[in-house]
């Protein structure tokens, strides 16, 4: 028996270098800071990607 069932994975992904290494930074009270692990990015401001289980972006 064959499943395919794709999953709606959400990344974040870094607006400066393009790195889906972000982790969050800190959550602050005017809102969340995320931190690139690869650029060093630290902003609020990331992008949202859909992704499937395999960490394909979905179109
Ligand atoms: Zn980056």
């Amino acid at each position: 028996m064959r499943r395919r069932k794709v999953h709606r994975n959400r990344i974040l992904r870094c607006p400066m270098c393009g790195s889906t290494r972000i982790e969050l930074a800190a959550g602050l009270i005017t809102g969340q800071v995320y931190h690139c692990l690869a650029c060093q990015y630290v902003g609020s401001l990331v992008l949202e990607v859909d992704v499937d289980d395999e960490g394909r972006p979905l179109p």
